[in-house]
């Protein structure tokens, strides 16, 4: 018996270590495969309600996949180094296989797995599969890795991919009734201690995340370049918490973005070589935090004193609820709120907000993003947010701040986004929602009396940024 635990890899097809467990079934003739997931508090411990819910709606379609095909998932709950253990001595298994892992944490997890396995001496097997390049493959000519993204992403880019890895024959997966185990139910979020999410959510599942690729592969990716920035222009694939959750494979979705070339015109093929580069960011962001675990917390980057972040807790509150008067601000994190998600420019903006205008350090909002994302993946969001604190690789500079309403005025000119998600500024004229800080109290009460007041003003919080970071460099 071959026995493959998933992870972040909640689908059938495209799964490179369930291809190499259903292949040994066939050239080796053991029993066939049996699959597992096992729900780890460790992890647990830091996730969220969306995040969750999503989770669990992605585990109930792989494992419909499974029984459709006479196969099964078995579901368990506790320490994986004991779980995988058991489950592999149970179902008599040969070898236990599963695809890496990145993070800090995963690579403790995975090591302790390995170890117990070890105990009993079963044979055990750990694919890449994640990213298209596995990290450490792509380095500098010298041999480290790079801590800028254009040189990564040129070479990203040359490199061969490898195909689709195919799904496992029905004939392969062991059959369900023979295993004489209890398969484990898949918990509900209220047996796992969390609420129901406000958030509503899309559907999580293999099926749905290739409905969203077709869709994407027939409109969005030609334009994606021209239109990637602007929020109501629907140019973005959403496959994001499907990648990180793992409901569709990468090569699976890199090729199908290479297939999209074949009839297309040059300009074209360019808005679908950004959308690769920002395949190729993800990658980026992993290879960093696989050299770099410890990026989960601390700066990447190295300033002479520590950042003096004033961390005001009312202004964390406003900015959480979508409450700081600043329109296009209070509009990306009340969609975070409604739906799991923020369109990325929107991301940019927020964090750079939290940062630069609120002086809090960017710990705090990668913490509440975490909570609320769907699509929180630890590489991706700790690169996002360093980016735009000036503490990461290849960040934005101290002193490149934004503007967030000219950033509003730039990318959602007719106040379309906003006045999705902030009802009160409904019907105002989108010139006064983007002259917001600059209205009197008097204008500001007349268009719209709920929505709040700036709670800051931006030129001077900039001035004070700038004093902030200075101060780190060493050069006040
Ligand atoms: P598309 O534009 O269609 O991109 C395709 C895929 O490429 C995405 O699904 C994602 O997997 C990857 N990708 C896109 N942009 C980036 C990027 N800048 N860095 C790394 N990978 C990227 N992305 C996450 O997947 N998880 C996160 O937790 C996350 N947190 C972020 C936090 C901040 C502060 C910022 C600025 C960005 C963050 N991003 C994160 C990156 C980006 O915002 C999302 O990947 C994107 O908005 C998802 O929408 P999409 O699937 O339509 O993306």
């Amino acid at each position: 018996m071959q026995l493959h635990w998933h992870r972040r890899d909640l689908r059938g097809a495209d799964n490179r270590a369930l291809a190499a467990a259903a292949e040994a079934v066939d050239t080796d003739g053991t029993d066939g495969v049996v699959s597992l997931f096992v729900f780890d508090d460790a992890i647990l411990e830091h996730a969220g309600a969306p995040r969750v819910a999503y989770l669990l709606d992605a585990l109930a379609d792989l494992r419909a996949w499974y029984r459709e095909r006479g196969g099964d998932l078995l579901v368990r709950h506790g320490d994986p180094a004991q779980v995988v253990v058991d489950v592999a001595e149970s179902v008599d298994a040969d070898r236990v296989v599963w695809n890496k892992d990145y993070s800090g944490v995963a690579r403790e997890r995975d090591a302790a797995v390995r170890q117990a396995l070890a105990d009993p001496d079963i044979a055990r097997e750990s694919y890449h599969d994640a990213i298209c390049h596995e990290p450490g493959s792509i380095t500098t000519n010298d041999g480290d890795p790079y801590s800028v993204f254009t040189y990564f992403g040129r070479k990203w880019h040359d490199r061969q991919k490898d195909e689709p890895y195919p799904a496992p024959d029905a004939d392969s997966l062991a059959d369900s009734d023979a295993l004489g185990v209890d398969a484990g139910s898949v918990p509900t979020l209220a047996d796992l201690g969390f609420d129901e999410p406000e958030a509503d959510l899309l559907t999580a599942g293999t099926e749905a995340a290739r409905k969203r690729l077709k869709r994407f592969c027939e409109d969005g990716i030609y334009r994606y370049e021209s239109d990637r920035d602007y929020p109501t222009r629907n140019s973005t694939s959403r496959l994001s918490a499907d990648l990180k959750y793992g409901t569709i494979g990468i090569r699976e979705v890199y090729w199908a973005s290479e297939d999209a070339k074949v009839d297309a015109s040059d300009e074209e093929r360019e808005e679908i070589e950004e959308f690769q580069s920002q395949l190729a960011w993800r990658a980026f962001y992993t290879h960093v935090l696989w050299f770099n675990p410890g990026v989960v917390s601390q700066n990447y980057k190295e300033y002479a004193n520590e950042i003096e972040w004033e961390n005001d807790p009312e202004l964390l509150a406003a900015w959480q609820d979508g409450e700081t008067g600043y329109p296009i601000v209070d509009a990306g994190m009340r969609q975070l709120r409604a739906e799991g998600f923020m369109h990325n420019r929107v991301r940019m903006i927020v964090a750079s907000f939290l940062t630069k205008d609120l002086l809090i350090d960017w710990r705090k909002g990668y913490d509440w993003f975490r909570a609320k994302l769907v699509d929180h993946d630890t590489a991706n969001d700790n690169g996002g947010w360093q980016w735009a604190a000036s503490t990461g690789t290849d960040a934005q500079p101290y002193f490149r701040i934004f503007n967030p309403m000219t950033q509003g005025e730039r990318y959602d000119p007719d106040a379309e986004y906003i006045t999705k998600y902030v009802p009160e500024l409904r019907g105002v004229d989108p010139e006064i929602i983007h002259g917001w800080h600059e209205a009197s109290p008097t204008q500001r009460h007349n268009a719209a009396p709920d929505y709040p007041a700036p709670i800051v003003d931006h030129s001077e919080r900039r001035e004070q940024a700038l004093a902030m970071f200075e101060a780190a460099r060493g050069e006040d």
